[in-house]
Order: C-alpha cells, then structure tokens, then sequence
C-alpha cells in the first residue's frame, strides 16, 4: 500500500460543514470535525440522528449538498471511492460484510491485494482468538468473532483512517467491553486515525479523544471525550432531543 503524504502534521480527515442526503433531502447537515493520527473520534446519537450517512458521505458514497470531507490530503472524489480505500481509508460498515460459507483463512486471503504474511501475523498478533479460527466458516463463528474478523480484515490493508459502524451491533455489552479498547491501542500503536461510530455512549467516549453528538442530523453536543463524560446530563439532554442544546460545546 503506498504511503499517502498528509501536508504537515495536519489531520489524516478534515469534515468541514458536510450536508448530506438522500433524493435532496439532508439527513445531516453541516458536520464539522477533524481526526488526527492515532486519534478516536465517536459521532454518537439515536437511531435515524444521521451517524451513517455521515461515514458514508465521507467516502463519498452518498453524494455531498454542502460542505468538504478531505482525507489524507486531498478531497474525497465521490466518483471514486474505490481509491479512497486504496489509498487507506476504509470503511467497516454495520453488516460487517463477511461470507458465512468462507472460512476466516479466505476472509484473510481476499482483503489482501498481496499476500502479506508479516502484516497477517501482526494483525493476529492484536486478535489473537481469530487464530485457533483459520479454518472454520465464518457463519460458525460467534458475532463478537465476526466483528473481529471484519476489523482484522480492514487492519489487513494498513488503513490510516479507519471509519467503524456500530461496531456493538448485536454484541453482548461484556464482548464490547473488551473490543472497544483493541480500537483504541490500534489507533494509538498504529497512528491510525479512528472514526467510532456507537450506540454505546459511555463506552465509546471511555476510549475516544473527543465526541460529536448528532440528533436529527444536527450536532447538538460535542467536546473532549473527558468533558462529555464529566458531563453525562448535557450528554443525555442532548441525546435525547433537548432542543437548547443545539450546537452546543460541553460545559458551555
Ligand atoms: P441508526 O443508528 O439507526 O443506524 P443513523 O444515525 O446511522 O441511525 P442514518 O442511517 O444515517 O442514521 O439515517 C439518517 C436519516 O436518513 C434517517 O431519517 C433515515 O431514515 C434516512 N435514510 C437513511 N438511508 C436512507 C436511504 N437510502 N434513502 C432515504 N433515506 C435514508
């Protein structure tokens, strides 16, 4: 994978006022935040606040009404997102896009370009549990297995960016304990900038730098990871739709 210079020590994404939608209609609007390398950011909020489409406007798979998303430099080009992940920018969507037929080997196998054994090694190295699964179909694995493996897959293309979806999506609470963490020592070991999006507020914010709350694809409440969690009132209000809270920076 070629390394992809970012100008200075800027940011390895730079959201800038992103409105986007589906048929003309935004289903958010003017989303702003930065990540830097080896840093976790959340974007945190209800069902329908917006969280995916944002991920999935900045990688330029829904179009973009308003705004920029700029990764690793240059401006993402929503006719080829295809090269965005080339250059190491990846998305590990919801369904964690796994083949229950194909054993974890083959999983291993097809996110490679080229085979890459020391890369393999070093990535089972950090799931250690995937490595007693080589040879087992995936549709036998536990979800917490399966969601390891869709992490482990993306690690295999040394992303610098690395934007997750509900990681926790039908995962026991003990299981997203003990994950949750792995992204936050892969981003910190690997200078890997991070992306979380969950539903487990307290939990994200545990390993994140700094968190954005969407509701109704707005920002309603965003800050330091520390501040948030110092503030779970605010967090709550604004999770939950209190409308003074738009906009708002935690503990303003
Ligand atoms: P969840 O946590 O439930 O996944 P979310 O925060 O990720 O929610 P989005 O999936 O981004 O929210 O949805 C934001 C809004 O956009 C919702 O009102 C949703 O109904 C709408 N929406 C999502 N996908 C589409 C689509 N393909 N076409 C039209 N509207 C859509």
């Amino acid at each position: 994978m070629p390394e992809t210079p970012v100008p200075g020590d800027g940011p390895l994404l730079t959201v800038d006022g992103l409105t986007a939608g589906y048929t003309g209609v935004p289903a958010i609007r003017d989303l702003s935040f930065t990540v830097g390398a080896g840093e976790v950011v959340s974007l945190l909020g209800p069902n329908g606040a917006g969280k995916t489409t944002s991920l999935l406007a900045m990688v330029g798979l829904v179009p973009l009404m308003a705004g920029s998303v700029t990764a690793l430099g240059a401006a993402v080009d929503p006719k080829r997102p295809y090269k965005l992940a080339r250059r190491g920018v990846l998305l590990v969507p919801d369904d964690r896009g796994i083949f229950p037929g194909l054993t974890v080997r083959d999983h291993f196998r097809l996110a490679q370009r080229k085979a890459d054994p020391a890369r393999e090694e070093a990535v089972l190295g950090r799931f250690p549990a995937l490595r007693g699964l080589l040879a087992r179909r995936v549709g036998l694995c536990s979800g917490g297995e399966q969601q390891m493996l869709t992490i482990a897959k993306a690690l295999l293309g040394r992303p610098r960016v690395l934007m997750i979806d509900e990681m926790s999506l039908g995962l026991a609470p003990k299981i997203v304990q003990e994950m949750l963490p792995s992204i936050r020592a892969l981003a910190r070991e690997e200078g890997i900038g991070v992306v979380l999006v969950e539903q487990h507020i307290e939990l994200a914010l545990s390993v994140s730098d700094r968190g954005v709350i969407l509701n109704h694809g707005r920002v309603v409440l965003e800050g330091a990871a520390r501040d948030l969690l110092a503030h779970r009132d605010q967090v709550e209000a604004a999770y939950f739709g209190a409308e003074e809270f738009a906009g708002a920076e935690v503990g303003a």
